[in-house]
């Protein structure tokens, strides 16, 4: 389901269909926000 998204460069609201934004051109893929790898190193003494 889309909906209207934020560009998070510039901040204006584009409606769900734009794949792009309609003010800088940002592309709106939310893959582009990749989890950082969590590095959980235990030592053990
Ligand atoms: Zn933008």
């Amino acid at each position: 389901m889309s909906k209207k998204w934020i560009c998070p460069l510039c901040g204006h609201e584009n409606p769900e269909d734009a794949e792009v934004c309609e003010v800088c051109g940002a592309y709106h893929d939310e893959s582009a926000y990749d989890a950082i790898a969590d590095e959980e190193n235990n030592e053990d003494d």
